[in-house]
């Protein structure tokens, strides 16, 4: 199996480091910056941490909020991190509307409260075991629809999911060491 080439949604956020990650784990990578990015060839894409708002608009602006829902509609592997997992929900329980909405689920933003705002713990993935979870003002997933699976629960919150091609965590694994949530994205990008 050959590792698939990722591109990082880049423009907002914590893309770099997404990249960073991606290249150390021997995977090409490319940044979308712009809606002609969009027309390159790739495997999957990443959906980085930052301000969900602030990434929603720039990708209806730029068109490329359209595009790249079609593509993960027809099956392009995607991980959501945080705001990215935002963008991905289907519905937003504390938001007027939703952004690419593909994921059949219901998060709510910022979710911890203002003291809670930030944490770092460990937490049981499925399929993987404990990892490192940290959480920066956060989502986690209200509701889901049935055929979601869930990877992950903190204090009942369900906080990692997965649906057919579509990875998301409203925790930030590019910022802890471990890698085996981008490994078990790369999994699901690879081609042959
Ligand atoms: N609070 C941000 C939002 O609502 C998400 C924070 C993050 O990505 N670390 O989009």
């Amino acid at each position: 199996m050959e590792k698939g080439k990722i591109a990082v949604l880049a423009v907002q956020g914590a893309f770099a480091e997404q990249m960073e990650r991606v290249s150390r784990l021997g995977a090409e990578c490319i940044a979308l910056r712009q809606k002609a990015d969009l027309m390159q060839d790739f495997d999957g894409v990443i959906l980085p941490g930052g301000e969900s708002t602030v990434q929603g608009k720039l990708l209806v602006e730029l068109g490329m909020l359209e595009p790249l829902r079609d593509k993960i509609s027809k099956g392009l592997p995607v991980m959501g991190t945080c705001a990215g997992l935002i963008l991905l929900a289907r519905e937003i329980g504390n938001d007027a509307h939703g952004w690419l909405g593909t994921l059949p689920v219901r998060v709510r933003r910022n979710a911890y409260g203002r003291q809670l705002g930030s944490f770092h713990t460990e937490g049981m993935v499925r399929g993987i075991g404990t990892v490192p979870m940290t959480f920066i003002r956060a989502p986690y997933v209200e509701e889901t629809a049935q055929e979601v699976e869930i990877l992950a629960r903190i204090e009942h919150r369900i906080v990692a999911v997965r649906y057919q091609n579509q990875l998301g965590t409203a925790f930030h694994p590019e910022l802890d060491a471990d890698n085996r949530i981008h490994e078990m994205f790369l999994a699901m990008c690879e081609k042959g």
